[in-house]
């Protein structure tokens, strides 16, 4: 695996490599989640680069950019050993040299949710996204469903701002009990971490009541919310994977997401289950 640092290198490595290219952006502390997209991109592509880089865009002032898991050594070895052709790990200096005056803006579909949670957030994530596209000019990317408003909003901006490259959804990766694969998991303490699969177990409960025919949220979200403690609710909701606002009446015969995000501690979990109606 050749590991490059700078846009320049990565531009020239580019140049030199042949047939199909997969892309998984990353922000490091790998676990099986991430390495499950690169098994994915090795099976269907000629050439795989991934990318770590902990995007300081997408952070607000208040969370945990500086306390952020990095295990660069680590990480490189897991990704030599999955099969990745190049790693691009550039500085944060390399990214975003001082003075920048564009930045890629979501619509409604970021206002939603996590975007309402975490201002910026979104416009931190495609910005990221579409320079490393820029940079890395892959043919296909291959995405978490873990963050199912992140390929949302992904998807969109790649349809509507002509990037040329296919977006690839990859399910999500648990642990036995349920818990989605995060590199956050690892700020748990062992209470934190025996409770943290309450939130895929209230998702999947929603899930049940809307797949039964129970058509109203409110009341499914409702039930679901008592399946959480000791984790403390952020949100509970039902959306339309393409545009993430919250539904209060599920539609009959659509495929839907519950959503959730909630609290352990202070380490915020956020998880999705999909909802097929009857
Ligand atoms: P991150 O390093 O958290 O920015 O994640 C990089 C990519 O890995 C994103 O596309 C995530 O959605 C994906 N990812 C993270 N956790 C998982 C998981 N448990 N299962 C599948 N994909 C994941």
């Amino acid at each position: 695996m050749r590991t490059v640092a700078t846009v320049a290198d990565m531009r020239r490595v580019r140049r030199s490599l042949s047939g199909t290219l997969g892309f998984i952006p990353t922000m490091g502390a790998l676990h099986a989640g991430h390495l499950s997209l690169v098994e994915r991109a090795r099976t269907e592509c000629a050439t795989v680069v991934a990318s770590i880089f902990v995007n300081p865009l997408q952070f607000g002032p208040n969370e945990d950019f500086e306390r952020y898991p990095r295990t660069p050594d680590r990480d490189a070895q897991a990704l030599a050993r999955a099969g990745v052709d190049v790693l691009f790990a550039p500085q944060r200096a390399e990214m975003y040299p001082p003075g920048a005056q564009f930045s890629v803006v979501p619509g409604s579909l970021a206002t939603y949710l996590e975007g309402d949670r975490r201002p910026g957030f979104f416009t931190g994530v495609a910005t990221v996204v579409l320079k490393l596209f820029n940079i890395v000019t892959p043919d296909v990317a291959y995405f978490g469903q873990k963050d199912a408003q992140q390929l949302a909003v992904v998807t969109r901006m790649v349809r509507d701002l002509d990037v040329p490259v296919r977006v690839a959804a990859c399910p999500t990766v648990r642990e036995p009990d349920g818990l989605a694969l995060s590199s956050r998991n690892a700020y748990l303490d062992d209470a934190q971490r025996a409770a943290a699969p309450h939130l895929h177990a209230a998702l999947v409960q929603i899930a049940h009541a809307l797949e039964g025919g129970q058509r109203d949220v409110c009341a499914a979200v409702a039930q679901a919310e008592a399946a959480l403690p000791p984790l403390k609710m952020d949100y509970l909701a039902v959306v339309d994977p393409a545009v993430f606002e919250p539904l209060r009446t599920a539609p009959g015969k659509a495929a839907l997401l519950a959503v959730g995000a909630a609290f352990a501690g202070s380490t915020r979990l956020i998880d999705n289950v999909e909802v097929q109606t009857p």
